[in-house]
């Protein structure tokens, strides 16, 4: 009995060694690939889209345009309870459901994700996946997610489970519960 307590606390303690290593490991003060990030200790939620996300939606709009393909932003930055008015929709209130994310849960809410959409020849905005505007054989959303991807954001539709097809993201190596304790990209 005495040796089997021994053993327990033997590995109790390197259990609590092994977190400790852990939280030093994973305290949240460089990204993933090495940049540091800045911690927002004004405690300033963002209020718009992060600079760098814009000029590369700004980018990626031209390089579409480019080819022929015309896309615009529909969503951009989100307010917390813009976002809880959202997630109520097909939930309390009506419509149907559109996000999986509470306030605070979304790229959006931190100004680090934008939702596209196509204009066709007429001009009419349009969700149409397979549409070919250009003519090239290839599907308008596509390309915009491939040049978008090269410009170096995440799309919504390659997640596993929940799609989110006109979702491009930049997380900058943070995630959801690092940007919720106010880190930012810097
Ligand atoms: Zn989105």
């Amino acid at each position: 009995m005495k040796r089997f307590i021994r053993d327990v606390i033997g590995w109790l303690i390197l259990l609590a060694a092994v977190l400790t290593i852990y939280h030093f490991l994973s305290s949240p003060q460089e990204t993933p690939d090495g940049e540091a990030y800045a911690y927002t200790s004004d405690g300033k939620v963002p209020t718009g889209l992060y600079p760098a996300v814009e000029d590369k939606t700004n980018e990626l709009i031209q390089r579409a345009e480019n080819r022929g393909i015309t896309m615009f932003i529909t969503d951009d930055f989100r307010s917390s309870a813009d976002q809880d008015e959202l997630y109520a929709q097909g939930r309390t209130s009506g419509g149907s459901i559109v996000t999986n994310a509470r306030g605070g849960e979304s790229y959006h809410n931190y100004g680090l994700a934008v939702d596209f959409a196509l204009k066709n020849s007429q001009g009419e905005a349009i969700w149409d996946m397979n549409y070919d505007g250009n003519g090239n054989g290839k599907a308008d959303w596509m390309e915009v997610v491939d040049l978008a991807k090269e410009l170096g954001f995440e799309w919504g539709g390659d997640w596993p489970g929940f799609k989110d097809y006109p979702h491009l993201q930049m997380d900058f190596g943070l995630t959801i519960s690092q940007l919720k304790e106010g880190y930012m990209p810097k």
